[in-house]
């Protein structure tokens, strides 16, 4: 978050994959390698993020300077720290993505599984890049492990036998990206990312891999999303990823800037579970540097500002119904507060809604999770009579229950991460429960099938 003049932001970067296919393992060590390579007393601290400078990336990409000539304007990169696309699913932005680029993570001894593909669909669904880490490459047998070696590097160090194995195991991830409709191919190999998906092979347990990984993504964010990552001084534009209460500060919001600054004392909009939410930025606050040893989860340290692109924690009063995946404004004009409030409520409207039909009802956690459900289930074509947040209540089950006398198979609740709010009588409707949500579309699947039956 510094305050150097810019002209582009740093592009703000996911990571999507199958369950096991090392997600967590690739954001720890791209964390890992590049931690060790910042200057002492220069670490941006984020929340929910971690910010990889450019300077960085230009020292680990240093040996792959022929292939990836990058001379980076862009001030570096800034990861979403959660990997899944749960999470993935709050950085929502009206008919996109709060994220400029991804990376679809892919077993490449397994290939693409359920939730690849599942990933591939939201990030075709949400219109953002990607490419693909595949990764463990060090499971090849007869793979020799050349830690932080770039790919590059590394596969000139290897037998023939491994080089024909690797490239058989590309080219069945290609024909499986093919069936999908993609353009794929080894990374050094292609002529035109416009058109093809970019493969890069990763361990993420050796690091093998990291620094072309890297590169790619800053070199190809910069180079083609070059109007997207323009800065703008105004006021901030975001979305709230969490909502917690935090020790001290009572209610807060964890928000990922993508545009514009935010500053102490703004005047702030965004969605509430009971409507739109109009507040005064009481704090901003980052972790405390890691130099501090004994640093837990709650040390926070105030700023004045934060700069597009990064992740905050946002205090102010009524926050305790703050909506996780809602847009958050900062507004500088007053006269602006009924446009900004109308744009929210019919942005909220689209996935928080009722039709009198014969069809199930849905309940998650956060507006993300039930966009990213509602837009699974009609592309199943299931047909959502209440798609709404929080916790299942009375009012839930009647709907069911109506649905059930004439549609049995519609007759129930599928709940994303929301439990029963007690004392509510359940009167024998069907509840699904899931904290996955193709785990939760399959179960919805399995039983109006059955009862259709
Ligand atoms: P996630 O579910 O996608 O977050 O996967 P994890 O990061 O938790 O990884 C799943 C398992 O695969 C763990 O046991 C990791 O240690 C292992 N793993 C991840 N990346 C690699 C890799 O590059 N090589 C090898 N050999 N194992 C890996
Ligand atoms: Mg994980």
């Amino acid at each position: 978050i510094s305050k150097t003049e810019k002209r582009l932001r740093q592009p703000i970067v996911v990571v999507l994959g199958h369950v096991d296919h090392g997600k967590t393992t690739l954001l720890d060590k791209i964390r890992g390698t590049t931690v060790v390579k910042k200057e002492p007393g220069e670490m941006t601290q984020e929340v929910g993020a971690s910010f990889v400078p450019s300077y960085v990336i230009e020292k680990l990409a240093e040996p792959l300077k022929k292939v990836i000539p990058i001379k980076l304007q862009i001030p570096g990169l800034l990861f979403i720290d959660t990997p899944g696309h749960e999470y993935f699913s709050n950085l929502r932005r009206r008919g996109g993505s709060v994220a400029d680029i991804a990376i679809l993570v892919v077993d490449i001894t397994e290939g693409l599984q359920k939730q690849s593909i599942e990933s591939i669909q939201i990030l075709r669904e949400r219109k953002v890049p990607f490419l693909i880490a595949a990764n463990k490459i060090d499971r090849i047998p007869g793979w020799k492990a050349n830690n932080d070696l770039p790919f590059l590097e590394t596969i000139e160090k290897q037998r023939n036998d491994v080089k024909v194995y690797l490239d058989n195991l590309i080219y069945n991830l290609v024909s499986q990206l093919a069936n999908l409709g993609f353009n794929a191919e080894r990374y050094d190999r292609i002529k035109d990312f416009t058109k093809t998906v970019a493969i890069v092979p990763v361990s993420a347990k050796t690091g093998e891999g990291i620094a072309d990984l890297l590169a790619l993504l800053a070199g190809l964010t910069q180079r083609y999303l070059e109007t997207r990552l323009r800065f703008a001084e105004g006021p901030a534009k975001g979305v709230i990823l969490e909502v917690k209460e935090d020790p001290g500060l009572g209610h807060t919001i964890d928000v990922i800037i993508y545009d514009g600054v935010l500053k102490r004392n703004d005047t702030i909009i965004l969605g509430g579970i009971n409507g739109i939410i109009i507040t005064k930025v009481r704090g901003i606050f980052v972790p405390k540097p890691l130099q501090d040893m004994k640093v837990s989860k709650y040390d926070l340290t105030p700023i004045d500002e934060a700069y597009a692109a990064a992740g905050v924690k946002v205090s102010a009063p009524n926050l305790e119904e703050a909506l996780a995946g809602s847009p958050i404004y900062v507004i500088e004009d007053e006269s602006k507060i009924e446009q900004y409030k109308k744009q929210i409520e019919e942005e909220i409207k689209e996935v928080r809604f009722y039709n009198d039909i014969d069809g199930i009802v849905l309940k998650a956690d956060s507006l993300g999770t039930l966009e990213a459900l509602v837009n699974a289930l009609q592309r199943e074509g299931i047909p959502i009579r209440l798609a709404d947040i929080g916790p299942i209540s009375k009012r839930d089950v009647l709907e069911a229950s109506i649905v059930a006398q004439r549609s049995k198979e519609y007759g129930i609740i599928a709940s994303f991460r929301v439990r029963i709010l007690p004392g509510t009588d359940t009167n024998g409707i069907k509840i699904l429960y899931s904290e996955i949500i193709y785990q939760l579309i399959e179960d919805i699947k399995k039983y109006i099938n059955e009862v259709k039956e």
